[in-house]
């Protein structure tokens, strides 16, 4: 049983929730893992699964990047709950084989859209700390502005770390001229920026239709099928 400690919209339909695990459970996670909630939809019980958001240093607490989905169940009861209401959920957690792996002498390229930005939060603390001699990039398609919920975390990330490269790609962008970043989806930003992938370990999370087209992207940009590792959310979620 975990227990809610707070829960703040931080972007348009984005919420980050906190929620505190029982002092005697406390839980060691790998960066890229997640947790599944067991909740009761008319009477049955529903599992949805939501990745691991905050530092695998803490293992009091978790937090996660939810996004609701149009009349979604699971989205929206948990960007509903309130932390004065004392909400209590059951989750089964750490699971799940998207997992951070040292580079040795490999570059990493990880690519997300929209939320699917949560799991790579951990993961690139855990390679800034390992490997901060890796060349790194995270390529991160969202459609506007607003939806690049923190954004300013991983700007000061890159000013802070030479090697790691932030590239934020906009589908829909201002249309007065004040977006200087890519325009269009990360799969341009990939095919733009890297002719060769022969060398990179590739992450990929989000929506399956784009996770199975940088698959096959990554693959024809040769890097080792091995090599390319993918967390799929589904049809729809971005
Ligand atoms: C391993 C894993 C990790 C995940 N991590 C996260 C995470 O960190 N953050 C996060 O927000 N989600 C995450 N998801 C997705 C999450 O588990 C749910 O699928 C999502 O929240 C929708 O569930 P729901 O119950 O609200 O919608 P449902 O009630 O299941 O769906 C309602 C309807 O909306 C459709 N639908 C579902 N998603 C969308 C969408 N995005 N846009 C439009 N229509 C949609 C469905 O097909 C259905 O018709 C993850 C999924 C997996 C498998």
């Amino acid at each position: 049983m975990v227990i809610l400690t707070s829960n703040f919209e931080a972007g348009p339909s984005i919420h980050v929730l906190t929620f505190a695990l029982p002092p005697d459970d406390p839980m060691e996670f790998v960066p890229g893992q997640y947790v599944t909630f067991y909740l009761v939809r008319e009477g049955k019980s529903v599992t949805r699964s939501y990745s691991i958001y905050s530092s695998a240093h803490l293992h009091d607490r978790f937090s996660l990047l939810v996004k609701r989905v149009p009349h979604g169940f699971a989205s929206n009861l948990l960007c509903d709950l309130t932390p004065s209401a004392g909400a209590t959920e059951t989750i089964l957690a750490p699971l799940g084989k998207f997992l951070y792996r040292d580079p040795e002498d490999r570059r990493v390229l990880m690519v997300a859209t929209g939320v699917g930005l949560a799991p790579f939060v951990p993961m690139l603390e855990r390679l800034h700390e390992r490997s901060p001699s890796t060349d790194a990039w995270l390529i991160w398609g969202n459609r506007y502005v607003g939806d690049m919920v923190g954004r300013g975390e991983l700007e000061a990330l890159a000013a802070s770390w030479p090697r790691f490269h932030f590239v934020p790609v906009l589908s829909r962008p201002p249309k007065d001229g004040s977006w200087t970043g890519a325009v269009g989806h990360v799969q341009d930003a990939v095919r733009a920026g890297f002719p060769d992938l022969a060398r990179a370990d590739v992450y990929l999370c989000g929506a399956t239709p784009m996770v199975n087209e940088m698959q096959d992207l990554a693959i024809e940009l040769r890097c080792p099928k091995e090599h390319v590792f993918v967390d799929r959310w589904g049809e729809h979620t971005e």
